[in-house]
């Protein structure tokens, strides 16, 4: 019997395995180079390109946001939507997906902040403002923060919120 401490945990800790590089790196290659597995990984990771309205402005992308909070609302989800601009271009944007994905952080700016990071290969999306269908709450303007997006607009009247502030809302 091992020995246990207050919480009836055992702190023994088990005995380390010793494990051979050799198979692991075996292993690796032999993943890397199996043909029926890694194109499909790779058509998996490249996401969709998005349609660029015909005349971007922010009435275009806030009738984007639009689109993404109905998408949300016909999938039974929470009616939210966003989207990420980068040099008058979309460059991310998403549906709620909280009630669909299980998810409650997933708020539509915060999956718009995903998507767009996701497209552009790095977590620093300075250059980049958000337009939402609502106000952000104090976890996707946060989230806004860390992304250092420049500024975030909101609702139907394009109302600019100015730039993202940590725990702010
Ligand atoms: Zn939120």
């Amino acid at each position: 019997m091992c020995a246990s401490d207050d919480h009836g945990l055992p702190t023994r800790k088990a005995p380390a395995r010793k494990i051979d590089r050799r198979l692991v790196l075996a292993g690796a290659v032999a993943g890397l180079v199996a043909p029926s597995v890694a194109p499909a990984v790779a058509r998996a990771a490249a996401p969709k390109p998005i349609p660029q309205p015909s005349t971007p402005g922010p009435k275009a992308f806030m009738r984007r946001a639009e689109r993404m909070r109905e998408l949300a609302s016909a999938a039974g989800d929470q009616g939210y939507g966003a989207v990420i601009v980068k040099n008058n271009k979309i460059v991310g944007q998403a549906p709620s997906r909280v009630v669909t994905g299980k998810d409650p952080t997933a708020h539509a700016e915060v999956e718009a902040i995903r998507d767009a990071a996701n497209r552009l290969g790095t977590r620093d999306l300075s250059g980049c403002v958000m337009y939402g269908t609502f106000k952000a709450c104090a976890m996707c303007e946060t989230a806004a923060y860390w992304a250092q997006l420049d500024r975030v607009y909101h609702g139907s009247a394009i109302t600019d919120g100015g730039k993202p502030k940590y725990g702010g809302c």
